[in-house]
């Protein structure tokens, strides 16, 4: 018999049932909220209420060939974690000292206002790398807001630190050949 789901593997586990609601053309992200043990807020990726889904032609960026990461400021589509904060806010349901776990590593606009939204932590599973000057930044955003951001350990763990890695590739990561970085 396995072993028991530790918490992080079992909102993990939701988390991943939220995404597969998104509409998203391009990618299927889910995020939860989680206070007190109790999941206040769910939220996955795409476009704003009232407008036609992304997977309707509703974001113009999301049916383009934009790269990853590029162009973020066309997309209508929000993001998962935008999303739950928007969710809990419209319930009046308090988000501070709460925990968020995504599927996917928060971006830096998702960062900034999940720290806005008092939430002290965040676990995610799939990474979501910057180039390195990029990572510099995202690193020094977590590190001076005091963001608790790990990533669920799985089979993809940072070379350099392991599970316990902030981000992947972790700015540890440099050291490393390229073809493993
Ligand atoms: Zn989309
Ligand atoms: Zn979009
Ligand atoms: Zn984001």
């Amino acid at each position: 018999m396995s072993a028991r789901l530790s918490w992080d593997e079992y909102y993990m586990g939701i988390a991943r049932a939220v995404a597969v609601r998104s509409s998203c053309r391009r990618r299927q992200v889910g995020a939860i909220i989680v206070v007190n043990r109790a999941i206040i807020a769910t939220g996955y990726n795409g476009t704003p209420v009232g407008v036609p889904n992304c997977d309707e032609g509703g974001c113009a960026r999301c049916a383009g060939d934009a790269a990853v990461g590029a162009a973020y400021d066309l997309c209508l589509c929000v993001h998962a974690e935008q999303n739950a904060v928007a969710l809990a806010a419209r319930h009046g349901s308090s988000t501070d000292g709460g925990w968020l776990h995504c599927t996917l590593r928060p971006c830096f606009s998702c960062v900034k206002e999940i720290v806005q939204a008092g939430i002290r932590g965040v676990v995610y599973q799939d990474p979501f790398p910057y180039p390195l000057e990029l990572e510099d930044q995202f690193d020094r955003l977590v590190r001076a807001a005091r963001l608790e951001l790990r990533r669920l350990s799985g089979d993809e763990d940072c070379p350099v630190c392991g599970p316990s890695c902030t981000g992947w590739p972790h700015r540890g990561a440099r050291n490393l050949p390229p073809s493993e970085g």
